[in-house]
């Protein structure tokens, strides 16, 4: 746990109890502060009460008096579509609000290194795309080369409850950008912009306060390095507020769209070959085609701002690249999880939406595409530009006949579960063949969430090949 720094003895109010608010308070009281705690939901309450929390009600009148700050989970609108009542009435009492984030840099500002060698190291990674890919796959490449890394964020831990950072320590930290718009306290030595696309809009009041809030990680005098994907407009004004001269090296420049022909440093992605540039030479190409556990344009865009990180962080391009082989990738996004007589199986139940099914569909070739689901507005209509590579679709849950409508000539039966869908995809394929789950579609009409989904493909891949030997 990180004890937090700043509050000792103050009344720090906490809002919402899950697992953010649960470690905010812990760590607050840790640090010598009285958390006083408080949740919409009587179970939240009373849960936290039984592990030893102060409760106080924040929705009395009188309920600010003598409360240095208020801190609220990242899952509590502030502003867009409305602010939280509560987050009002604590603007309105002049209390500062702030968040794990903010509490946790706050805290490692005053952190007692002077004995250290060299100091810890914050990496924070935003964006709207790629975020929790790129932070696990920094993580791996870190602790495949020996270094001391731990998870935090979005992924891994509350960073708050992560072990404070020792000798030579790296954090790699995954903020949503509902973190990074309300922390008080944002100064990572190393910060990453993956993309943009429009997402969220409605928590921050369009695409400008959704770019405003990414863009407060780089606010001037912000990291030391910067890692920007700068395929969108907004990534290239980014880079370019970063910069003093073209070849200013505090920036790597990264894409897998343009041809990056500048004297600064760069790493681009183009046809599966990575390319390392820094002053008009090239330092480095890293083959990504066969990296099984990076497939796909969208997966080399992670894979150079993972590269990038850990090029700052002194690793050599070597040693990089046969991190990227051990990289397994994450549960549920575009991850081999079988392989039998030439054919592949692949989980991408996180393709819940369109784009990201599109992102899938572009990442493989000779599909059997599993699709459906809880369909969304408009269907699969604007994947047909996609549909070139895929041999055939195996539909499923409530959706399936909409989508079986909306495919064209694309050959395609209804299979409605997915297990009768692996067992048909898994029968007509033939070597080379890649089974896809890219649902298009969210899991809820029988499914939990999109990860029970996964796991049940999971489980129906392993009664038909056996399970993995790895
Ligand atoms: P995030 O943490 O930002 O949601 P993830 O790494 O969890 O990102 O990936 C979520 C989904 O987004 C994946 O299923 C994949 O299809 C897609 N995706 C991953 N990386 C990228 C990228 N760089 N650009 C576009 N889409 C991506």
């Amino acid at each position: 746990m990180i004890p937090v720094r700043g509050y000792e003895n103050a009344k720090v109010a906490v809002l919402g109890l899950g697992r953010s608010g649960l470690a905010s308070a812990r760590a607050l009281e840790a640090g010598g502060a009285h958390a006083l705690c408080w949740d919409d939901s009587p179970e939240s309450r009373a849960a936290a009460e039984e592990g030893g929390l102060t409760l106080h009600d924040l929705t009395r009148a009188e309920a600010f008096d003598g409360i240095a700050a208020l801190i609220v989970s990242p899952g509590i609108p502030h502003l867009y579509p409305e602010p939280n009542r509560i987050i009002a009435r604590a603007w309105e009492a002049g209390v500062p609000v702030d968040n794990d984030i903010g509490l946790f840099f706050r805290s490692l500002a005053a952190g007692d290194w002077d004995q250290y060698d060299s100091a810890p190291r914050i990496v924070a990674i935003t964006g709207s795309n790629g975020k929790s890919t790129t932070s696990a796959l920094i993580h791996h490449i870190l602790i495949e080369n020996g270094r001391t890394s731990q998870l935090a964020g979005n992924i891994g831990r509350g960073v708050l409850d992560i072990d404070p950072p020792g000798d030579g320590g790296v954090v790699v930290l995954e903020l949503s950008s509902y973190q990074t718009e309300l922390a008080r306290a944002l100064t990572p030595d190393v910060a990453v912009f993956t993309n943009l696309s429009p997402d969220h809009l409605d928590r921050h009041g369009g695409i400008g306060g959704y770019f405003a809030a990414k863009r407060r990680l780089f606010a001037e005098g912000g990291p030391d390095r910067a890692v920007i994907g700068v395929d969108e407009p907004e990534g290239q004004y980014m880079a370019n507020q970063m910069v003093e001269t073209a070849a200013d090296d505090r920036l790597i420049r990264i894409s897998v769209e343009r041809k990056l022909t500048g004297p600064g440093w760069s790493v681009q992605a183009k046809k599966g070959f990575l390319t390392e540039t820094r002053k008009h030479r090239q330092i480095a190409t890293v083959d990504l085609r066969d990296i099984k556990g990076l497939p796909g344009t969208h997966n080399h865009q992670n894979a150079c701002a993972a590269y990038g990180v850990a090029r700052t962080l002194g690793l050599a391009p070597r040693a990089i690249e046969q991190a990227f082989h051990s990289f397994a990738g994450l549960p549920h996004r575009s991850q081999t999880v079988g392989e039998k007589d030439g054919v592949r199986f692949v989980n991408d139940s996180k393709a819940t939406n369109v784009d990201s099914a599109e992102q899938a569909l572009k990442a493989f070739r000779k599909i059997r595409w599993i699709a459906g689901g809880l369909g969304k507005d408009g269907g699969i209509a604007s994947l047909a530009p996609y549909l070139g590579d895929v041999r055939k679709a195996y539909l499923i849950g409530h959706s399936a006949r909409d989508f079986a409508l909306q495919l064209g000539d694309t050959p395609h039966e209804i299979c409605e579960d997915i297990d009768t869908a692996t067992i048909r995809a898994a029968a007509d394929a033939e070597p080379g063949d890649t089974v896809l789950l890219a649902p298009a579609a969210a899991s809820f009409d029988q499914f939990a969430n999109f990860e029970k989904r996964g796991e049940a493909f999971v489980a129906a891949v392993q009664r038909l090949i056996g399970p993995r030997d790895d």
